[in-house]
C-alpha cells in the first residue's frame, strides 16, 4: 500500500482530493516559488451581471486536468517553474477601496518575495491594484489587453471612480503603465459615446477592434501587438473577449468575440515576451454552462503560464 504525500494534490487523481490551480501545492511560504497563483474573489465592481467573485475556485476546479507538456508552446510548464496556488486575496465585499488595498498589499509581498504572480478574478476592477502592486516593483508596463470593452470609460459609474469599467483609465492617469506600450484588442459592442474608444488611443494606445481583427487577420494582429509590447509587459486578460458562445459565464456578454482558437492563438502568439505577471478575470460562474467558460479560462491560464516558462527557459 501507498499512502500520499498529502490529502490533495498532483500525486492524486485529478478527480481526488481537495481542489487547488492545476493541483499543485497551497502555501503562503515562497522560498523558491517562481509563481504564485492568486485569486481575488471581489465583483463589487461589477456594473451588470454579478457573480464574478465565484470566479476563482471555479477555473481551479476546471484546472486539475491541466499539468502536463504544452504542444504548441513546446514545453512543460511544471518542469520549468515552481508554482504554487496562495490561495486568496482577503476581500471585502462592500469595500471596494478596502479589498484594492488589500490585493496591492498582498500581491505586492508576493512580489517582493520574488514570485510572479498569475491572479485569477474578479471582476475587472482588481486589476487596478494589480497594476499597482507591478508598477511600484518594476516602472511602468506594457499591457496586453483582452476584452470586448475599453475599460477606460468617460462615465465615472455612479460618481465613483473605482469599478470594472475604469481600471485602465486610472492606470494611465496613475502612470502605472506605458500607453505606448498598452494594447488593447477584442473592442467591440456599443459604446455610451465615441470618446469611450477614442480617449485612450488619444494617448498613444494602439486599440483592435474586432473589425480591425476581421480586415488585418489574425498574424498579422499578433505582430503588431509585440512590436508595441517592449520591457516587462503584463498581460490582462478579460473572457468576455472571447464570445458569449464559447464564454458565456461571465458579467457583460457581448457578442461577436473571439473564439476559443482564437484566444489560444492570441496568448500564445505572446511567446517570448518579457511577461511580469498577469490576471485573467471576469469568470463569472453562475452565467456558466456545462463550465464551458471556467475550462476557457483554465486552459488560457495554462497558457500564461506556458508563456512564463518560455520566458524562463530563455526560449
Ligand atoms: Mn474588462
Ligand atoms: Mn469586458
Amino acid at each position: 500500500m501507498t499512502a500520499p504525500e498529502s490529502g490533495f494534490g498532483a500525486e492524486l487523481q485529478p478527480f481526488a482530493g481537495i481542489t487547488s490551480f492545476m493541483r499543485r501545492p497551497v502555501t503562503r511560504d515562497l522560498a523558491g516559488v517562481d509563481v504564485a497563483v492568486v485569486g481575488v474573489p471581489f465583483d463589487g465592481g461589477t456594473s451588470y451581471r454579478s457573480g464574478a467573485r465565484h470566479g476563482p475556485r471555479r477555473i481551479r476546479e476546471a484546472s486539475v486536468m491541466l499539468w502536463g507538456y504544452n504542444n504548441a508552446l513546446a514545453v512543460k510548464p511544471l518542469d520549468v517553474l515552481q508554482v504554487v496556488d496562495y490561495g486568496d486575496v482577503n476581500v471585502i465585499p462592500p469595500s471596494i477601496a478596502e479589498t484594492m488595498a488589500n490585493v496591492e498589499a498582498e500581491v505586492g509581498a508576493v512580489l517582493a518575495a520574488g514570485a510572479t504572480v498569475l491572479a485569477l478574478g474578479g471582476d475587472h476592477s482588481v486589476s487596478l491594484p494589480l497594476l499597482r502592486a507591478h508598477a511600484r516593483k518594476l516602472g511602468p508596463l506594457g499591457v496586453v489587453h483582452f476584452d470586448a470593452h475599453p475599460d477606460t470609460w468617460h462615465r465615472e459609474f455612479d460618481a465613483q471612480p473605482y469599478s470594472h469599467g475604469t481600471p485602465f483609465r486610472r492606470a494611465i492617469e496613475e502612470g502605472l503603465l506605458d500607453p505606448s506600450r498598452y494594447v488593447q484588442v477584442g473592442l467591440r459592442g456599443p459604446t455610451e459615446e465615441a470618446v469611450d474608444w477614442q480617449w485612450a488611443r488619444e494617448r498613444g494606445v494602439r486599440a483592435f477592434t474586432m473589425d480591425d481583427v476581421a480586415e488585418l487577420g489574425l498574424p498579422a494582429v499578433v505582430r503588431m501587438m509585440r512590436e508595441a509590447l517592449r520591457g516587462p509587459s503584463y498581460v490582462s486578460l478579460d473572457i468576455d473577449a472571447a464570445d458569449p458562445a464559447f464564454a458565456p459565464g461571465t458579467g457583460t456578454p457581448e457578442v461577436g468575440g473571439f473564439s476559443s482558437k482564437e484566444m489560444l492563438q492570441l496568448v500564445r502568439g505572446l511567446r517570448g515576451i518579457d511577461l511580469v505577471g498577469c490576471d485573467l478575470v471576469e469568470v463569472c460562474p453562475p452565467y456558466d454552462h456545462g463550465d464551458i467558460t471556467a475550462i476557457l479560462a483554465a486552459n488560457l491560464a495554462f497558457e500564461l503560464l506556458s508563456l512564463m516558462a518560455v520566458r524562463r527557459r530563455g526560449g
